[in-house]
């Protein structure tokens, strides 16, 4: 049967993914929104080539550019953050949100309030409004599928079990690109050398927060909203080689393990089928020819993201979305060459240190406090230079 799927992020690293499922299964989809920031003649391209509804920019400016490339087509232009919204309200079987930052927060809470199945990939949403979006869920009876692969995998070896039996949910981590340097050259890694990331091809921030580790961070507070089993159950484990995406612990004893080739294809495919199982152009995992699986604990003097993440979550309230939004300015200033890559998760804890408002409660509440500590931030980088 034919289902409906609008796409939050098309033009990005996930929205290509699922862009490719759906293109090898084109009979069983129909796209009804397609969105992007400025990317308007790729945009456009895909609205074409999928027959979407409808193609969103989320900066306005960027409009005048997406109705022309798609002038003719019978395809609706739209731009700006209300379109955005507006667009992920609109009816459909399966909402993708994939927008990086906190940007997506928005358009992924209108996909929820409509209590859609919604595939998560924008963590930033979660971390920063975890109780806003986890309380939106529960009232509007709206499902979420974690699309991050070790969110995924933790997501299949719950299926059937009860949470109140676990003992450990591990996520495992690749290390990043820079897990084995001499600690003194940190300082001096490029963003070039950041956003190529030795197992996963992803988009320049999360790359970037993978090398730092407050990808590790984003995805243990994303854990703790996911499944509520506690801080105190939720631990990280160094596995380079990126097959066993995450497991969970039983109060028996059994360790329950998803593994998998390290492309995004497969939890995307997971989520898309879900309940059900689709095929992917994977390859199998051959594991005779890996031969042997590491694993190593977290070392947090090297990248003190995942303390500083930890701490974040057990303090609660404000904190989350404040750390989210401090790590997305510096991980801009990184990448635009103003700060160096040390400095990235020294900035988020002092702005976590100086700005400590008060729990938010509403979207609106998650949107002021994630204004404010972006200024904080850009303050705190003028103040340092
Ligand atoms: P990319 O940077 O590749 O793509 C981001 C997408 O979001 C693009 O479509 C981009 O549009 C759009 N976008 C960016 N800024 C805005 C904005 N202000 N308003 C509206 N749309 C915007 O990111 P990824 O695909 O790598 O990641 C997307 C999300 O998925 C992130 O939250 C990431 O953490 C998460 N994730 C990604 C994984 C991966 O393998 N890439 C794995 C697990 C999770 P445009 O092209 O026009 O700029």
């Amino acid at each position: 049967m034919t289902r409906t799927i609008s796409i939050l992020g098309a033009t990005g690293s996930v929205g290509a993914s699922t862009l490719d499922l759906i293109r090898r299964d084109r009979a069983n989809w129909q796209v009804v929104a397609l969105t992007a920031n400025c990317q308007a003649e790729d945009l456009a391209k895909l609205a074409r080539e999928f027959s979407a509804q409808i193609a969103v920019v989320g900066d306005e400016t960027c409009l005048p550019a997406l109705r022309e490339a798609l002038a003719g087509s019978g395809i609706e232009a739209a731009g700006g953050a209300q379109a955005l919204i507006e667009a992920a309200a609109r009816p459909c079987d399966l909402t993708l949100a994939a927008i990086v930052g906190c940007a997506g927060l928005a358009p992924t809470m209108a996909a929820i309030e409509q209590g859609r199945t919604v595939a998560l990939a924008n963590k930033e949403s979660l971390v920063s409004a975890g109780d806003v979006l986890t309380a939106a869920v529960a009232r509007t009876g709206a499902t979420l599928l974690p699309v991050d692969s070790e969110h995924n995998a933790i997501f299949q070896c719950l299926a059937g079990n009860d949470l109140a039996h676990v003992r450990w949910i591990t996520l495992t981590a690749s290390g990043g690109p820079f897990r084995d340097w001499p600690l003194d050259q940190l300082a001096h890694a490029t963003p070039a050398q950041a956003v190529k990331h030795p197992n996963w091809s992803m988009g320049a921030k999360i790359s970037v927060d993978s090398a730092t580790m407050m990808n590790k961070g984003l995805e243990f507070i994303e854990a703790y909203h996911l499944f509520p089993v506690g801080v105190e159950r939720l631990r990280i484990i160094v596995h380079s080689q990126s097959i066993v995406h995450s497991m969970v612990e039983y109060r028996d004893g059994s360790t329950l393990a998803q593994l998998g080739p390290s492309d995004m294809r497969v939890p995307i495919a997971s989520t898309l089928a879900w309940p059900a199982r689709m095929d992917t152009p994977c390859a199998p995992l051959d594991l005779a020819a890996i031969g042997e699986l590491t694993f190593r604990a977290p070392d947090e003097t090297r990248f003190p993201a995942t303390r500083v993440a930890r701490e974040a979550v057990i303090a609660r309230g404000a904190a989350p979305a404040v750390l989210n939004a401090a790590n997305e300015v510096a991980v801009a200033a990184f990448l635009a060459g103003h700060i160096a890559f040390t400095q990235i998760v020294a900035y988020v804890e002092d702005v976590l240190g100086t700005y400590n408002p008060a729990a938010p409660t509403t979207l609106e509440d998650v949107i002021a406090i994630d204004r404010e500590a972006r200024i904080h931030a850009q303050q705190a980088m003028k103040a340092i230079a």
